[in-house]
């Protein structure tokens, strides 16, 4: 490799002032030895999203770039936007000067040590390289179920995610250039970047325990988190309404038959069975039509996201007036 690609890591903090010096210092290390393999370039760097944090986060920022210019950046956003947003912001704001990015948590919990392997991937013509947990021995039970959990769950929902992947991934500049035309508001990075495409692979790491502070994600942040999920990438629950409705229909035709049955058997009260078919029909039927307007509102919701509807990988084309650049 003649020219090493400039690569700069994005790393979002909220109230990180405990692990920020050493998360720093560890992030150094990592880049001088990857600067001296010639596999990213002098000019790479690591840029620190403050993300509206109450504690001395920003001024650790501004020290580590004052003491280290050539390795530290900082991106001060104006207000707590939250983790995804923090990390569109930093991802955005780089792009341009970037050949590859990588995303990261603040509080070392991804292995720092994957990014080579992540860095080695992209020279092989990788344009996304997925962190992947390989284990989560390190998690609470009650994190790892929850977040096993959570994996499934948006699965059978219908919005693909890699299994056990959270932010920790490297994306070259084509892809930041193509992420920029994903206009939506309720980000879920990790269920967008895999929409994109290109050659991508994993690599695989141990999670670490947070390296101090309290996790920022609390079970409440993290529920909102996979109903965002959800109804940011699939229109599946309202499909499943419309199922539920053709079933009821359905049900209410064998309640209908079987009124009659036991109204000609004698052996229904009076009035018992028009009120058992109606409850089961109209009630069917509500459902039904709850379905079909979900079915519409799944269609303006598609429309209003205004995503990109393809992506060029390529343009491969003989024309000699001009060069294509
Ligand atoms: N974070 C952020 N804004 C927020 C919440 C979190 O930028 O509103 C950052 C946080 O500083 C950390 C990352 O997002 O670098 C992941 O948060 P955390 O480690 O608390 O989540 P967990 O790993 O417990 O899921
Ligand atoms: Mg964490």
């Amino acid at each position: 490799m003649n020219n090493p690609e400039i690569l700069y890591m994005v790393v979002p903090c909220y109230n990180e002032e405990e692990v920020l010096n050493e998360t720093a210092k560890q992030l150094k290390a990592k880049y001088e030895s990857l600067i001296d393999r010639k596999l990213i370039s002098e000019q790479s760097r690591v840029v620190f999203v403050n993300d509206g944090s109450k504690d001395k986060t920003w001024q650790i920022i501004q020290e580590l770039h004052s003491q280290n210019p050539m390795f530290f950046s900082g991106i001060n956003l104006a207000r707590n936007s939250g983790h995804q947003n923090a990390v569109l912001a930093g991802l955005m704001t780089v792009k341009d000067i970037c050949d590859i990015a990588i995303t990261m948590d603040a509080d070392l919990q991804d292995d720092i040590n994957a990014i080579d392997a992540m860095v080695e991937e992209y020279y092989k013509g990788n344009q996304v390289v997925y962190g992947v947990r390989s284990a989560r021995t390190t998690d609470t039970f009650f994190k790892r179920f929850t977040a096993e959990g959570f994996y499934k769950f948006m699965k059978v929902m219908g919005a693909d995610v890699v299994y056990n992947h959270a932010d920790f991934r490297l994306m070259s500049k084509i892809v930041l250039k193509e992420l920029e035309n994903f206009k939506e508001v309720n980000l879920f990075l990790r269920g967008m970047i895999p929409l994109i495409g290109y050659k991508s692979t994993n690599v695989y790491y141990e999670r670490n325990e947070r390296f101090a502070g309290e996790s920022k994600y609390p079970l409440k942040k993290m529920l909102a988190f996979a109903m965002n999920g959800i109804t940011s990438f699939s229109v599946k629950p309202l499909k499943i309404i419309t199922s539920i409705g053709f079933i009821m229909v359905f049900l209410s035709v064998i309640a209908f038959i079987w009124a009659f049955a036991a109204k000609f058997l004698g052996a229904a009260e009076l009035g018992w069975s028009s009120t058992i078919c109606s409850i089961w029909f109209i009630g069917g039927l509500q459902i039904l039509c709850l379905g079909i307007i979900g079915e519409y509102v799944g269609k303006i919701y598609a429309e209003v996201k205004q995503r990109p509807r393809y992506i060029v990988a390529e343009f491969i084309n003989n024309a000699e007036e001009k060069d294509n650049t």
